[in-house]
Parts: C-alpha cells; sequence; structure tokens
C-alpha cells in the first residue's frame, strides 16, 4: 500500500478515536449534583435535563462521525475518484470546468449525505429539548440560499484557484493566496449588508434605555458604532447570542431577539463589553492575519503536493489533475491542520478571557457579566463541567465555571 493512503488513513483513525476518547470522558465526568454558582439558575431537574442534552448529542456525534468515515473509505476503495475523474473527463471540457464540476459533485454528494443528519438533529433533537424553532419551509429555503450562495461564492474563487495552478506555474500558490485574501476580505465586507439578511431580518433597535446604555458605554470607551441591530434568532431557535460584523467605522452590533428577552440591560451591555473587549484588545485582527497566514502556508505546501504522483496512486487516480490534487492534499493536509486549530483554540481561549476582563474592568460591573454567563449557560444547557482533555480538543472558550471564577478573582484584586 502506498505510503500516502497509509499517512491519510492513519490521520483519519487518529481523529477519530482521539474524539471518540474525549466525548467519553466529558460524559465519565458527568455528576448530578449542580455546581455552587449555578445553584440558583438551575433547577435540579433541568441541570438534568442539560446533561440528558450533551448524553444525546455526544451519540448523535459518534454515529454521524462513523458514518461519515465509513462513507469516505467506500467510496475511496471501490475507485469512486477515478470513477467520478472518468466521468468527467468524458464530456471533453477543459481543465477548469473539469475542475469545478468535480468538486461539486463531491461538495454535492457530501451535502447529500449530511442532509438526513441535519434534519434529525433540528427536528428531533432540538425539538426534544425544546430549542427548535425551525419551520419546515425555514429548513428547506435554507438549503436552496446556501445552494445558490455557495454557486454564486463559491464558483469564482475556485475557478480562480484552478486556473492559477493550471497555468501560473511555480508562483501559483503566491497568486492564489493574494486572490484569496482579497476575496474572503470582500466577503466579510459584503456579508453584514449582502449576505446575512438572506437569512434573518436585522431591525435597528429601537431608542430607549437599552440603546441609550449600549452608545453611551460605546463612547465611554471610544468604540465607534454606527447601528444596533436585532436579529429575529428566534426564527430558528430559542438559544441566544451576539455578534458584531463588520469592518472600521461600519462594524454593526447584532443582539439576538431571544438575548434581549432574557436578560438584563446590565447583563446585555456586559455581553457587549466582552464583544468590542474582542475588537479593543485587537483579537479580531490579529485572528484573521493568523488566518491569512495559516491560508498561506497551506498554499505553499499545496504546491509541493498538487502534482505529486504518489498522491494520486493513493486515490487509484489514472490522470493527474489540479482539481484532483486540490482535493486529496486537502486529506493529507488534515493532520497539520488539526494541531494548528488546537493551536488556534489555546489563543482563542486565552482572548476569552482578555475579552472578559475587559469587560468587567470598564464597565465596573463584575456581577452583571458573572449573571449574563450564568442565564446563557442555563438556558442553552451548556455543560458546566466539561474533561480538561474535550476542552483541548474542543473548546474556544474556557469552561465558564472558570470564566466565572476569574471574573470573581478580577473583583477580589481590585
Ligand atoms: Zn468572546
Amino acid at each position: 500500500m502506498n505510503l500516502i493512503a497509509v499517512i491519510i488513513l492513519f490521520a483519519i483513525g487518529m481523529d477519530f478515536i482521539l474524539n471518540a476518547w474525549a466525548d467519553y470522558l466529558n460524559l465519565k465526568v458527568l455528576r448530578p449534583e449542580v455546581p455552587e454558582p449555578f445553584k440558583a439558575v438551575y433547577a435540579p431537574d433541568q441541570y438534568r435535563k442539560s446533561q440528558e442534552y450533551l448524553r444525546v448529542k455526544t451519540r448523535f456525534g459518534w454515529i454521524t462521525g462513523s458514518v461519515n468515515v465509513i462513507l469516505l473509505l467506500i467510496f475511496w476503495f471501490a475507485g469512486g475518484f477515478p470513477l467520478l475523474d472518468e466521468w468527467v473527463r468524458s464530456w471533453d471540457l477543459n481543465p477548469i470546468l473539469n475542475g469545478l464540476i468535480f468538486i461539486g459533485i463531491l461538495g454535492l454528494l457530501k451535502a447529500i449525505v449530511s442532509l438526513p443528519f441535519s434534519v434529525y438533529a433540528t427536528f428531533v433533537i432540538e425539538e426534544r429539548f425544546g430549542f427548535n424553532q425551525t419551520t419546515w419551509s425555514t429548513f428547506v429555503l435554507d438549503i436552496l440560499k446556501g445552494l445558490v450562495l455557495a454557486l454564486l461564492l463559491g464558483t469564482p474563487l475556485l475557478a480562480g484557484i484552478l486556473f492559477f495552478f493550471e497555468y501560473a506555474g511555480t508562483y501559483a500558490w503566491l497568486f492564489c493566496w493574494i486572490a484569496i485574501t482579497i476575496y474572503m476580505l470582500a466577503v466579510q465586507f459584503i456579508a453584514p449588508t449582502w449576505i446575512m439578511p438572506l437569512f434573518n431580518k436585522f431591525t435597528p433597535l429601537e431608542s430607549g434605555e437599552l440603546k441609550s446604555a449600549i452608545l453611551g458605554y460605546a463612547q465611554s470607551i471610544k468604540f465607534p458604532v454606527q447601528n444596533v441591530y436585532v436579529m429575529d434568532g428566534s426564527r430558528r431557535s430559542s438559544k441566544s447570542n451576539a455578534f458584531f460584523t463588520g469592518f472600521g467605522k461600519h462594524k454593526r452590533i447584532a443582539l439576538f431577539d431571544t438575548l434581549i428577552k432574557q436578560h438584563s440591560v446590565g447583563e446585555l451591555l456586559a455581553v457587549l463589553a466582552h464583544e468590542m473587549g474582542h475588537y479593543k484588545k485587537k483579537h479580531i485582527l490579529v485572528g484573521m492575519i493568523l488566518g491569512i497566514l495559516q491560508t498561506g502556508l497551506m498554499l505553499y505546501l499545496l504546491s509541493f503536493f498538487i502534482s505529486y504522483q504518489g498522491l494520486f496512486d493513493a486515490f487509484y487516480m489514472q490522470y493527474i489533475s489540479v482539481y484532483g490534487g486540490l482535493i486529496f492534499f486537502a486529506m493529507l493536509y488534515s493532520p497539520l491542520d488539526f494541531f494548528i486549530g488546537m493551536f488556534m483554540q489555546m489563543i482563542s481561549r486565552k482572548n476569552e478571557t482578555a475579552a472578559d476582563r475587559f469587560a468587567v474592568e470598564t464597565t465596573g460591573d463584575s456581577g452583571a457579566m458573572a449573571d449574563a454567563l450564568k442565564k446563557l449557560s442555563a438556558h442553552n444547557l451548556t455543560n458546566l463541567t466539561p474533561h480538561p482533555f474535550y476542552v483541548f480538543l474542543n473548546y474556544s472558550h474556557p469552561p465558564v465555571l472558570r470564566r466565572i471564577n476569574d471574573i470573581k478573582g478580577l473583583d477580589r484584586m481590585s
């Protein structure tokens, strides 16, 4: 068996085993007693429900993960890739169109496989735990809009990458890097006004106590805010959240309608202060730069492997092609991506702590921040006691108990 195939199989296996092991540990450390700081917000039966939610989701994750791996292995070893390649080549088109169709069909197959799982997660699991608000028509429309958007936004980008690697020679990776970076920035720029309104309704927050509190606070920390919007998150789920979009002076705040319903003005302000903290502490900017560097590294490595015979032998491909190289390299790259991802999550967890600290220091209200975190976790049935190994692999935020402890620690220091 070819060495590349062995490496990829080993990577797939390790990824599966590590995640399953972390899941197992995560379930094993669950205890029935509600942790002390949460006694006031979590009734014992609600706490039991949150643990049941975790168990159900973990088991469902095992099934989804296993099915995905098994189908990939069947497709691979039954010669699915060369079969698809020969079929596409039989149309006698140019290499760019071949690539678009080849990758497009693989993407479509993946979407078809994940569809029943997505239906089950939304209409059975989320429904059972009282989160689901998605109607069938919203669900179907979301899929159709997503598909059209993927075609409209993805096709030109993919065509560009295929074109550069087909015709631009040694520096193809560099041209691709520049093109992808510009493209991603442009998409992020248009997302708040052109893309997100396709999926949700954004209405300006009406004047009142909350709006003046937000604008007053933003001014006090010299944070330019033009608009505060309310997003109809309740259209899909009763879970709640808040986020920022846009750049520079065009930043927008979006609060889920579900969030506004559940929190006091002080708590909402704490949540937003945390988000503004990410901007003020340059987390967003640094994250973007790290993302761009990561893309560059990946493209640079890709340029060595994109027409490497061994990579194509591993998948029984008869012909070498740019599009085949893209797909197969992505699988070979996944172990490195795994480690980079873990490192990025470590940075992210540190940033979250820094943003919490910023919020507490600038609002001077550690109680509101802690209350907001408690209510959010109880409402979203968050796992309060994740296993450290699970946190290490999967968490972009520190566990909520840790965050609350850190916030209390800030109080003691001041
Ligand atoms: Zn954050």
